[in-house]
């Protein structure tokens, strides 16, 4: 049985769904150009300013997995798909840098993330 993705549109709630990660990112990227270019942009532009919300450096991650997943998930929660795959990828660069009960800490915040993606949050 092949395992479905299936993501939702910020902006109008429609959803999407499909076999292939790589498929359901381009089809709500295309999506998402045509019918919010106006709100595309203005997140292109947001996202060249590191740092804001929903734009966490790795540095900032990496304080808050310290000081708790409850912490660190508020920080990460609204940190869209594709920006998490780089920032997850950069933070796990630091994993055998991190404390043990950190390391758990990270792993765990990883999965719920990822939950939270399948759901379509
Ligand atoms: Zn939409």
């Amino acid at each position: 049985m092949k395992k479905m993705y299936t993501a939702k549109c910020t902006q109008c709630d429609r959803r999407f769904r499909s076999y292939d990660r790589g498929d359901l990112l381009i089809s709500i990227r295309k999506h998402v150009w045509k019918k919010h270019p106006k709100w595309m942009r203005a997140r292109m532009k947001a996202g060249k300013l590191a740092g804001g919300p929903g734009n966490p450096t790795v540095g900032m991650v990496l304080s808050a997995i310290a000081q708790g997943i409850p912490v660190a998930l508020a920080l990460i929660r609204v940190v869209r798909q594709r920006r998490w795959n780089r920032l997850g990828a950069a933070v796990d660069s630091f994993e055998p840098y991190m404390k043990p009960e950190t390391r758990t800490a990270w792993q765990a915040i990883k999965t719920i993330k990822n939950i939270d993606y399948r759901k379509g949050v």
